[in-house]
Protein backbone atom coordinates (compact mmCIF):
# COMPACT_ATOMS: atom_id res chain seq x y z
CA UNK A 1 0.00 0.00 0.00
CA UNK A 2 1.65 3.66 -0.74
CA UNK A 3 2.48 5.58 2.05
CA UNK A 4 0.55 9.11 2.88
CA UNK A 5 3.63 11.70 3.11
CA UNK A 6 1.74 14.99 4.45
CA UNK A 7 3.39 18.20 2.70
CA UNK A 8 2.62 20.73 5.79
CA UNK A 9 5.51 23.75 4.66
CA UNK A 10 3.19 26.75 4.20
CA UNK A 11 1.74 28.76 0.78
CA UNK A 12 4.27 28.12 -2.04
CA UNK A 13 6.08 25.26 -1.49
CA UNK A 14 3.11 22.58 -2.53
CA UNK A 15 3.98 23.85 -5.96
CA UNK A 16 7.68 24.38 -6.00
CA UNK A 17 7.92 20.64 -4.40
CA UNK A 18 4.98 18.36 -5.63
CA UNK A 19 7.34 17.36 -8.76
CA UNK A 20 10.68 17.13 -7.35
CA UNK A 21 9.55 15.40 -4.19
CA UNK A 22 7.55 12.99 -6.61
CA UNK A 23 10.49 12.16 -9.00
CA UNK A 24 13.15 11.45 -5.34
CA UNK A 25 10.85 9.22 -4.47
CA UNK A 26 9.97 7.24 -7.88
CA UNK A 27 13.70 7.04 -8.05
CA UNK A 28 14.12 5.96 -4.47
CA UNK A 29 11.79 2.85 -4.96
CA UNK A 30 9.15 4.30 -2.36
CA UNK A 31 5.48 4.42 -3.07
CA UNK A 32 3.39 7.27 -1.89
CA UNK A 33 0.56 9.72 -2.33
CA UNK A 34 1.46 13.21 -1.74
CA UNK A 35 -0.98 15.16 -0.14
CA UNK A 36 -1.89 18.74 1.24
CA UNK A 37 -4.23 17.19 3.76
CA UNK A 38 -5.45 13.50 5.14
CA UNK A 39 -6.75 12.36 8.04
CA UNK A 40 -3.88 12.84 10.64
CA UNK A 41 -3.94 9.30 11.50
CA UNK A 42 -3.26 7.95 8.34
CA UNK A 43 -0.26 10.25 7.52
CA UNK A 44 3.21 8.16 7.44
CA UNK A 45 5.81 10.88 7.20
CA UNK A 46 5.41 15.18 7.17
CA UNK A 47 7.25 17.11 5.20
CA UNK A 48 7.45 20.26 7.36
CA UNK A 49 8.43 24.07 7.75
CA UNK A 50 7.21 26.40 10.42
CA UNK A 51 5.17 28.46 8.23
CA UNK A 52 2.68 25.75 8.45
CA UNK A 53 -1.23 26.12 10.13
CA UNK A 54 -0.12 22.59 11.68
CA UNK A 55 1.19 23.45 14.95
CA UNK A 56 -0.66 20.16 17.20
CA UNK A 57 1.24 16.90 16.05
CA UNK A 58 -0.73 14.96 18.90
CA UNK A 59 -3.48 13.59 16.26
CA UNK A 60 -0.74 11.77 13.61
CA UNK A 61 -0.39 8.32 15.32
CA UNK A 62 0.85 6.63 12.49
CA UNK A 63 3.49 9.34 11.66
CA UNK A 64 7.23 7.73 11.88
CA UNK A 65 9.01 10.96 11.19
CA UNK A 66 8.76 14.76 10.71
CA UNK A 67 11.26 15.81 8.33
CA UNK A 68 11.92 19.51 8.30
CA UNK A 69 12.95 21.45 5.13
CA UNK A 70 14.72 23.96 7.44
CA UNK A 71 18.29 23.74 8.81
CA UNK A 72 17.35 25.81 11.76
CA UNK A 73 14.68 23.41 13.59
CA UNK A 74 14.51 26.32 16.64
CA UNK A 75 10.52 27.54 16.04
CA UNK A 76 9.89 23.05 15.95
CA UNK A 77 12.22 21.67 18.48
CA UNK A 78 10.49 22.57 21.55
CA UNK A 79 7.10 21.94 20.28
CA UNK A 80 5.97 19.89 23.13
CA UNK A 81 3.22 17.82 21.02
CA UNK A 82 6.26 16.22 18.77
CA UNK A 83 6.92 13.03 19.78
CA UNK A 84 8.01 11.63 16.20
CA UNK A 85 11.73 11.62 15.58
CA UNK A 86 12.50 14.99 13.68
CA UNK A 87 14.84 15.44 11.11
CA UNK A 88 16.08 18.65 10.18
CA UNK A 89 17.42 19.37 6.48
CA UNK A 90 21.33 19.64 5.50
CA UNK A 91 20.52 20.22 1.41
CA UNK A 92 24.04 19.91 -0.71
CA UNK A 93 22.35 22.98 -2.41
CA UNK A 94 22.06 24.74 0.22
CA UNK A 95 25.29 24.14 1.38
CA UNK A 96 26.35 25.81 -1.35
CA UNK A 97 24.38 28.81 -0.87
CA UNK A 98 25.99 29.08 2.46
CA UNK A 99 29.26 29.07 0.90
CA UNK A 100 29.17 31.22 -1.53
CA UNK A 101 27.38 33.80 0.43
CA UNK A 102 30.34 33.65 3.46
CA UNK A 103 32.91 33.37 0.35
CA UNK A 104 31.32 36.76 -1.26
CA UNK A 105 31.65 38.67 1.82
CA UNK A 106 34.38 37.65 3.75
CA UNK A 107 36.02 38.44 0.27
CA UNK A 108 34.40 42.16 0.16
CA UNK A 109 35.94 42.88 3.75
CA UNK A 110 39.60 40.78 2.94
CA UNK A 111 40.26 42.43 -0.43
CA UNK A 112 38.73 46.42 1.02
CA UNK A 113 36.58 46.50 -2.19
CA UNK A 114 34.22 48.77 -0.56
CA UNK A 115 36.84 51.40 -0.74
CA UNK A 116 37.32 51.58 -4.62
CA UNK A 117 33.54 50.62 -5.15
CA UNK A 118 32.76 53.79 -3.38
CA UNK A 119 35.24 56.12 -3.81
CA UNK A 120 33.83 59.75 -4.16
CA UNK A 121 37.45 61.52 -3.42
CA UNK A 122 39.03 59.68 -5.63
CA UNK A 123 42.00 58.56 -3.70
CA UNK A 124 44.95 56.69 -5.26
CA UNK A 125 46.18 54.69 -2.41
CA UNK A 126 48.34 52.22 -4.15
CA UNK A 127 48.71 49.45 -0.52
CA UNK A 128 47.61 46.18 -1.52
CA UNK A 129 45.22 44.47 0.49
CA UNK A 130 47.10 41.39 2.30
CA UNK A 131 46.64 37.82 1.66
CA UNK A 132 44.55 35.43 2.78
CA UNK A 133 47.22 33.32 4.29
CA UNK A 134 47.42 36.31 6.71
CA UNK A 135 43.86 36.55 7.56
CA UNK A 136 42.67 34.24 10.57
CA UNK A 137 38.84 33.30 10.39
CA UNK A 138 37.22 32.15 13.21
CA UNK A 139 34.33 30.18 12.30
CA UNK A 140 31.69 29.47 15.38
CA UNK A 141 29.71 26.44 14.49
CA UNK A 142 31.70 23.71 12.20
CA UNK A 143 28.34 21.62 11.60
CA UNK A 144 27.05 20.53 7.94
CA UNK A 145 27.55 24.14 6.84
CA UNK A 146 30.41 25.53 9.12
CA UNK A 147 32.67 23.07 7.94
CA UNK A 148 31.71 23.54 4.37
CA UNK A 149 32.31 27.36 4.58
CA UNK A 150 35.67 27.09 6.31
CA UNK A 151 37.03 24.29 3.63
CA UNK A 152 36.09 26.83 1.07
CA UNK A 153 37.90 29.96 3.32
CA UNK A 154 40.90 27.48 3.44
CA UNK A 155 41.64 26.17 0.18
CA UNK A 156 41.73 30.45 -0.97
CA UNK A 157 44.23 30.43 1.69
CA UNK A 158 42.79 31.67 5.02
CA UNK A 159 44.01 30.60 8.13
CA UNK A 160 40.28 28.97 9.89
CA UNK A 161 40.13 28.11 13.15
CA UNK A 162 36.47 26.51 13.87
CA UNK A 163 34.61 26.24 17.37
CA UNK A 164 31.96 23.81 18.66
CA UNK A 165 30.01 22.46 21.37
CA UNK A 166 32.00 18.97 22.09
CA UNK A 167 35.79 18.83 20.91
CA UNK A 168 35.80 18.05 17.10
CA UNK A 169 38.79 17.02 15.09
CA UNK A 170 39.06 18.18 11.31
CA UNK A 171 42.22 17.18 9.19
CA UNK A 172 44.30 20.62 8.82
CA UNK A 173 41.65 23.03 10.67
CA UNK A 174 42.47 24.17 14.81
CA UNK A 175 39.42 23.64 16.28
CA UNK A 176 38.06 24.51 19.75
CA UNK A 177 35.32 23.89 21.81
CA UNK A 178 33.50 25.32 25.16
CA UNK A 179 34.01 28.79 26.75
CA UNK A 180 37.70 28.63 27.05
CA UNK A 181 37.52 27.43 22.97
CA UNK A 182 36.04 30.46 22.29
CA UNK A 183 37.99 32.97 23.70
CA UNK A 184 41.07 31.07 21.71
CA UNK A 185 39.19 31.35 18.10
CA UNK A 186 37.98 34.36 18.59
CA UNK A 187 41.38 36.40 19.84
CA UNK A 188 43.13 37.55 16.71
CA UNK A 189 40.50 37.35 14.25
CA UNK A 190 40.49 39.17 11.67
CA UNK A 191 37.09 37.60 10.41
CA UNK A 192 34.53 35.80 12.64
CA UNK A 193 31.55 34.13 10.81
CA UNK A 194 28.83 32.84 12.86
CA UNK A 195 26.83 29.15 11.91
CA UNK A 196 25.82 28.26 14.95
CA UNK A 197 22.14 27.51 15.63
CA UNK A 198 19.76 28.81 17.78
CA UNK A 199 19.61 26.96 21.27
CA UNK A 200 19.35 28.45 24.77
CA UNK A 201 23.17 27.94 24.98
CA UNK A 202 24.33 29.80 21.74
CA UNK A 203 21.96 32.81 22.58
CA UNK A 204 24.07 36.40 23.13
CA UNK A 205 27.51 33.99 22.22
CA UNK A 206 28.66 37.67 20.99
CA UNK A 207 27.88 40.11 23.71
CA UNK A 208 29.87 42.79 25.38
CA UNK A 209 32.50 40.24 27.16
CA UNK A 210 33.00 38.29 23.97
CA UNK A 211 32.90 40.79 21.50
CA UNK A 212 35.84 42.46 24.11
CA UNK A 213 37.64 39.52 23.24
CA UNK A 214 38.08 40.77 19.46
CA UNK A 215 40.47 41.95 17.25
CA UNK A 216 39.72 45.28 17.44
CA UNK A 217 38.36 46.32 13.56
CA UNK A 218 37.61 42.82 13.26
CA UNK A 219 34.49 42.02 10.75
CA UNK A 220 31.68 39.86 11.93
CA UNK A 221 29.12 37.81 9.13
CA UNK A 222 26.51 36.30 10.38
CA UNK A 223 24.29 33.96 8.32
CA UNK A 224 23.70 31.56 11.35
CA UNK A 225 20.53 33.40 13.12
CA UNK A 226 19.96 37.10 14.74
CA UNK A 227 19.85 35.87 18.02
CA UNK A 228 23.64 34.19 18.40
CA UNK A 229 24.38 38.49 19.22
CA UNK A 230 23.38 40.70 21.35
CA UNK A 231 22.06 43.46 19.45
CA UNK A 232 22.75 46.11 21.53
CA UNK A 233 26.22 45.15 22.33
CA UNK A 234 27.27 44.85 19.20
CA UNK A 235 25.84 48.64 17.84
CA UNK A 236 28.13 49.81 21.13
CA UNK A 237 31.13 47.76 19.70
CA UNK A 238 30.91 49.06 16.04
CA UNK A 239 30.47 52.95 17.71
CA UNK A 240 33.56 51.75 19.38
CA UNK A 241 35.51 50.57 16.64
CA UNK A 242 36.20 47.26 18.62
CA UNK A 243 34.16 45.45 15.66
CA UNK A 244 35.07 46.78 11.96
CA UNK A 245 31.78 45.86 10.06
CA UNK A 246 29.05 43.07 10.62
CA UNK A 247 27.30 41.49 7.54
CA UNK A 248 24.01 40.41 9.02
CA UNK A 249 21.08 37.55 6.90
CA UNK A 250 19.65 36.84 10.25
CA UNK A 251 17.77 38.69 12.90
CA UNK A 252 15.85 38.59 16.16
CA UNK A 253 12.72 40.17 14.32
CA UNK A 254 12.23 39.29 10.67
CA UNK A 255 11.54 41.53 8.77
CA UNK A 256 13.84 44.11 10.34
CA UNK A 257 11.56 46.21 10.95
CA UNK A 258 12.20 49.85 9.78
CA UNK A 259 13.21 52.12 12.64
CA UNK A 260 15.92 48.85 13.42
CA UNK A 261 18.98 50.78 13.93
CA UNK A 262 21.01 48.40 12.15
CA UNK A 263 19.54 49.65 8.81
CA UNK A 264 20.96 52.83 9.46
CA UNK A 265 24.63 52.12 10.64
CA UNK A 266 27.58 52.86 8.25
CA UNK A 267 29.26 49.71 9.52
CA UNK A 268 26.34 46.86 8.92
CA UNK A 269 25.50 45.87 5.72
CA UNK A 270 21.52 43.61 5.77
CA UNK A 271 20.94 40.63 3.51
CA UNK A 272 17.42 39.83 4.27
CA UNK A 273 17.68 36.14 4.99
CA UNK A 274 18.96 34.94 1.56
CA UNK A 275 22.09 33.43 2.67
CA UNK A 276 21.64 29.89 1.50
CA UNK A 277 17.79 28.64 0.57
CA UNK A 278 16.76 24.70 0.49
CA UNK A 279 16.32 23.93 -2.98
CA UNK A 280 13.72 21.21 -3.84
CA UNK A 281 15.46 18.99 -6.56
CA UNK A 282 18.50 18.28 -4.10
CA UNK A 283 16.39 18.41 -0.62
CA UNK A 284 13.90 16.03 -1.97
CA UNK A 285 16.33 13.70 -2.56
CA UNK A 286 17.20 13.50 1.09
CA UNK A 287 14.25 13.32 2.17
CA UNK A 288 13.37 10.31 0.09
CA UNK A 289 16.29 8.86 1.33
CA UNK A 290 15.01 9.25 4.81
CA UNK A 291 11.34 8.02 4.07
CA UNK A 292 13.57 4.80 2.20
CA UNK A 293 15.39 4.27 5.51
CA UNK A 294 12.38 4.96 7.60
CA UNK A 295 10.67 2.04 5.56
CA UNK A 296 13.57 -0.07 5.29
CA UNK A 297 14.54 0.49 9.60
CA UNK A 298 17.61 2.30 9.18
CA UNK A 299 18.35 5.11 11.36
CA UNK A 300 17.51 8.51 9.71
CA UNK A 301 19.71 10.82 8.50
CA UNK A 302 20.17 14.24 9.94
CA UNK A 303 17.87 13.96 13.20
CA UNK A 304 17.70 16.35 15.43
CA UNK A 305 18.70 15.44 19.33
CA UNK A 306 16.06 17.14 21.26
CA UNK A 307 17.73 17.81 24.42
CA UNK A 308 20.44 19.78 22.45
CA UNK A 309 17.63 21.69 20.58
CA UNK A 310 20.01 21.31 17.05
P1 LIG B 1 24.81 21.76 12.40
O1 LIG B 1 25.35 20.83 11.36
O2 LIG B 1 23.89 21.23 13.44
O3 LIG B 1 26.08 22.43 13.10
C1 LIG B 1 25.95 23.25 14.24
C2 LIG B 1 27.33 23.58 14.77
O4 LIG B 1 27.16 24.49 15.88
C3 LIG B 1 28.07 22.35 15.31
O5 LIG B 1 29.45 22.46 15.05
C4 LIG B 1 27.80 22.45 16.81
O6 LIG B 1 28.76 21.84 17.63
C5 LIG B 1 27.85 23.95 17.01
N1 LIG B 1 27.20 24.30 18.27
C6 LIG B 1 25.92 24.08 18.66
N2 LIG B 1 25.73 24.52 19.92
C7 LIG B 1 26.92 25.04 20.32
C8 LIG B 1 27.39 25.61 21.54
N3 LIG B 1 26.57 25.77 22.58
N4 LIG B 1 28.67 26.02 21.61
C9 LIG B 1 29.51 25.85 20.56
N5 LIG B 1 29.14 25.31 19.36
C10 LIG B 1 27.87 24.90 19.27
O7 LIG B 1 24.05 22.98 11.73
P2 LIG B 1 24.23 23.56 10.24
O8 LIG B 1 23.49 22.75 9.25
O9 LIG B 1 25.67 23.82 10.00
O10 LIG B 1 23.41 24.95 10.37
C11 LIG B 1 23.80 25.95 11.30
C12 LIG B 1 22.73 27.02 11.37
O11 LIG B 1 22.75 27.81 10.18
C13 LIG B 1 21.28 26.52 11.40
O12 LIG B 1 20.91 26.08 12.69
C14 LIG B 1 20.52 27.75 10.99
O13 LIG B 1 20.23 28.53 12.14
C15 LIG B 1 21.52 28.53 10.12
N6 LIG B 1 21.07 28.61 8.69
C16 LIG B 1 20.89 29.84 8.14
C17 LIG B 1 20.51 29.96 6.81
C18 LIG B 1 20.35 31.30 6.15
O14 LIG B 1 19.85 31.39 5.03
N7 LIG B 1 20.78 32.38 6.78
C19 LIG B 1 20.28 28.81 6.05
C20 LIG B 1 20.47 27.56 6.65
C21 LIG B 1 20.87 27.47 7.98
P3 LIG B 1 28.99 20.25 17.65
O15 LIG B 1 29.76 19.98 16.35
O16 LIG B 1 29.78 20.01 18.86
O17 LIG B 1 27.62 19.61 17.64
Amino acid sequence: MPLTILMAAGPGNWERYRAPLETALAKAGVAANLVQEAPPETVDYIVYAPSSTLQDFTPYTRCKAVLSLWAGVERIVGNATLTQPLCRMVDPALTMGMVEWVLGHALRHHLWLDSYIVNPNRIWNPDCPPLARDRKVAMLGIGALGEACARALQSLGFQVEGWSRAPKSLPGIVTHHGRAGLKAALSGADLIVTLLPRTPDTENTLNAETLGWCKPGAVILNPGRGALIDDAALLAALDAGQIGHATLDVFRVEPLPQDHPFWAHPHVTVTPHIAADTRPDTSSEVIAENIRRGQAGEPFLNLVDRARGY
